[in-house]
């Protein structure tokens, strides 16, 4: 394996980080950890790095990626005409795990944005993305680390499995604290627009703003985010969201069928009733719920049961992203 090539198992330590950024620098494409999923980044001005993300994760041209920085100071060189209702929600929740969507500067390439006028922006939390992006200095351009249209990777070892020797390097930051992708809110338009529900609730940016903000309407291909294609975010498996009532009569009608089933559920498991099918108890609140999500998904994907069985969570906002997800996870 070429020296470029390693994979960093032990946590991330200092020279570790000028190698990410030496790699940045030279065109390189580095994944490594943010709160949310891990990411898989390269330098946002370079447009040959950027279009090996697309070529690695085997992502359609038109998907735009967001631009990571070190901090809100510098969002005045990647936006435009960038209204005050940015820097609030940036001085409130940067760093963390919310993308701002703003028109983008002259230094945004078409590749970034996938030829839209808008850049999406994301201060991160976690420290070694925060080290990392302080040691390139500059913009770095990264969607999630994993393959076009499935799960996003919450752990270094997601990015091994998915991506292999893919990416230049894989830094390691332990489990993804969220879990989820960024909450997405859009403020091109006069009103803010939710476009991805995720870490930051729409009740914290309502009260945040001092107004209300929209939800994206139906799904709107122009609008291009993750929220609004059927089968993003999806297990290989098929994968279903039903009540906690009626697992037990599909869990039931497969065992009948001679079908493999495996079941993911928070409020209760089904194990006593099916001691032979597989049951995965997730923690029966929003954020321990969207930690565990992606990791659990793949642990049932790879088992190979023949489907997967999603007790339906509840339709209150603190479930909003967790539910979004989940539609994701079952449309294909
Ligand atoms: P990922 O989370 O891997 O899907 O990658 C980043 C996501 O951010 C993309 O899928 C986009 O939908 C979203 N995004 C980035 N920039 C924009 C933008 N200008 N407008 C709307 N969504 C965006
Ligand atoms: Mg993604």
């Amino acid at each position: 394996m070429p020296d470029s090539h390693k994979t960093l198992q032990t946590p991330t330590v200092p020279e570790q980080f000028s190698s990410a950024a030496k790699l940045l620098r030279n065109g390189g494409v580095v994944a490594f950890p943010t709160e949310t999923v891990y990411g898989l980044g390269a330098d946002a001005e370079n447009d040959e790095a950027v279009r090996r993300i697309f070529s690695i994760k085997g992502r359609p041209a038109d998907h735009p990626l967001i631009v990571h920085l070190a901090d809100a100071g510098r969002i005045g060189q990647w936006a435009r005409e960038i209204p005050d209702d940015a820097f609030r929600l940036a001085e409130c929740f940067w760093p963390g795990p919310l993308t701002i969507v703003l028109r983008r500067s002259s230094l945004v390439s078409d590749l970034v944005t996938g030829g839209l006028d808008t850049v999406g922006i994301r201060v991160p939390a976690h420290p070694v993305a925060q080290t990392m992006l302080r040691e390139f200095g500059r913009g770095v351009a990264a969607p999630s680390a994993n393959r076009f249209g499935r799960i996003s990777p919450t752990c270094a070892n997601h990015v091994r499995d998915e991506l292999g020797s893919a990416p230049d390097l894989i830094l390691e930051g332990g489990d993804c604290k969220v879990g989820l992708e960024s909450t997405i809110i859009s403020l091109v338009d006069d009103r803010p627009t939710l476009l991805r529900p995720g870490g930051i609730s729409l009740s914290e940016l309502c009260e945040n703003l001092g107004r209300e903000v929209s939800l994206p309407g139906q799904p709107d291909p122009a609008l291009r985010a993750p929220g609004c294609h059927a089968s993003h975010y999806a297990p290989l498996t098929p994968a279903c969201v039903i009540t906690v009532e009626n697992i037990a009569v599909e869990v039931s009608r497969s065992v009948d069928t001679g079908r493999t089933v495996a079941v993911l559920c928070h409020t209760k498991t089904v194990t006593d009733l099916y001691p032979a099918t597989r049951c995965l108890l997730l923690p029966n609140d929003p954020i321990g719920y969207g930690q565990a999500l992606y990791a659990s998904l793949r642990r049932l994907d790879a088992d190979g049961y023949g489907s997967i069985l999603i007790e339906a969570v509840p339709e209150t906002e603190p479930w909003r992203a967790v539910r979004d997800r989940l539609c994701r996870a079952v449309c294909s």
